[in-house]
């Protein structure tokens, strides 16, 4: 059960679109300044492209290049040929802008209803958008795929719990698109207001915008009793609907009709062996008004080796462990925020949120982690609670080589933003 055959392609057909589509993009690509440039400095023109695999001969596009060529650099068409254009959230630091054709809408609505139709969502389904709207790409991004399904599209937005829940029960809410941070804090929400998650008319969640673990999925979906899939993508290369679980949850579709995906190793550009984590390295196949050429997404993860028992032939990512730019250099060692969540997510008594804290004792960097606690450990007497800090502070040991001072807080005496969650709260600059 596919929405598009472009799901199903045989390996050799579908490598053959993406070479031919390969060099169609190298062509537009050519007519905006930054490829201009870098192709006639690189010597390079589409007919360089015989298979797939030439894909190598091209130069990387990085982050930077980007911000360079701000805003219109990378624009194959006159300014007038745009209708929309969207921002990345800027979480690590100066935003890029990216601009859309109505043709590259239209091809953006109809990989993300394909994401959708992947998971089981129907036209007679009803979703609610609770992420963000405005330039992130979570918001209008998902809501025109759902319409594109045809599904009943409720635009609620972020935050304002109490109005999302009476939304989801006055219009029997099917389907929610929720960043995973936040549904671990709507869950406890929805508690509170007094409702029972198993009585909600929810079947399904798309959860993505941001790393989680896969014991972070299951609480979810134990919490909310529902099914939640993963869903990735970033504003360079359109926004969600990039790569997508389907529901057998092994990984998530690259839809490479669309995207040639590659994972190299951020040291050398080189592939790393099949299965090996890496870097993931993105190009746009199906983009006329700013195709992006080997972009370096800094986002690390690894191929699913294998077929998918869902049938689709498309090569699936595992969940993303990290992105470069978070990686945390403690007493020499070198730490990502997932291991920590890792470790204090499949913790029965730990609850739905969790910070790191870093601070300087002396000259030394030290690292904190205040991990939520749920209500019922917190009546525990002293000795008890204790002993869990030294057993999560153990554990945490062992995962990052580093000992952690462990803080165990309340439920909700954590800050929750309603957009995509910051997990590392560097105290360092501000105490010196
Ligand atoms: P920003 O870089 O400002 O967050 P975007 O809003 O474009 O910009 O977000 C894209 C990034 O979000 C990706 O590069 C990745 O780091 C992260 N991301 C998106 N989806 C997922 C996901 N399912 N799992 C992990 N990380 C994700
Ligand atoms: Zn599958």
């Amino acid at each position: 059960m596919y929405f598009d055959k472009a799901e199903v392609l045989d390996r050799s057909e579908l490598e053959k679109l993406q070479a031919e589509r390969l060099r169609k993009t190298i062509e537009q690509a050519a007519n905006s300044p930054y490829y201009r440039e870098s192709f006639k400095k690189n010597n390079i023109d589409s007919s360089i492209i015989k298979t797939v695999d030439d894909i190598k001969r091209l130069p990387f596009t990085t982050k930077d290049d980007l911000r360079s060529q701000y805003p219109y650099g990378l624009l194959t068409k006159p300014l007038d040929e745009f209708v929309r254009l969207h921002a990345s959230s800027g979480t690590t630091g100066t935003p890029t802008a990216v601009f859309y054709t109505q043709k590259d809408l239209d091809t953006w609505a109809d990989l993300m209803a394909r994401s959708m139709y992947a998971v089981g969502v129907r036209r007679s389904d009803v979703l609610q958008n609770m992420s963000g709207y405005g330039l992130f790409t979570g918001g209008l991004g998902i809501h025109y795929g759902s319409e594109r399904l045809g599904c009943l599209t409720v635009p609620a937005g972020a935050g304002n719990t109490k109005r999302q829940i009476k939304l989801i029960r006055d219009f029997n809410v099917t389907a929610l698109h929720i960043i995973p941070s936040f549904a671990l804090y709507f869950a406890g929400k929805v508690r509170e207001e007094g409702y029972d998650p198993a009585e909600m008319p929810w079947k399904i969640a798309l959860i993505g915008a941001e790393p989680h673990t896969e014991h972070t999925r299951q609480k979810i979906e134990e919490l909310l009793h529902i099914k939640a899939y993963n869903s990735y993508g970033l504003s360079e290369m359109n926004g969600p609907g990039v790569a997508f679980e389907c529901t057998e949850q092994k990984g998530m579709h690259v839809w490479e009709d669309s995207y040639i995906a590659e994972v190299i190793d951020p040291e050398t550009g080189e592939h790393v062996a099949e299965g090996e984590i890496g870097e993931l390295v993105m190009t746009t196949l199906t983009r006329e008004g700013m195709p992006i050429i080997r972009y370096r997404t800094r986002d690390l993860t690894r191929f699913v080796p294998g077929k998918c028992k869902c049938g689709r032939t498309s090569r699936r990512i595992d969940r993303i462990v990290g992105r470069a730019d978070d990686m945390l250099i403690i007493k020499g060692v070198n730490i990502y925020p997932m291991q920590i969540e890792k470790i204090v997510m499949a913790m029965p008594e730990v609850g739905q949120n969790y910070v790191i804290e870093l601070f300087r004792e002396g000259f030394i960097d030290q690292i904190k982690v205040k991990v939520e606690i749920k209500d019922q450990f917190f009546v525990e007497d002293m000795r008890v609670l204790q002993g869990l800090q030294k057993r999560i502070a153990a554990k945490l040991r062992d995962e990052i080589l580093v000992t952690p001072r462990v803080e165990l807080v309340q439920r909700n005496s954590i800050p929750k933003s309603e957009g995509k969650a910051q997990r590392v709260i560097d105290l360092r600059e501000v105490e010196n």
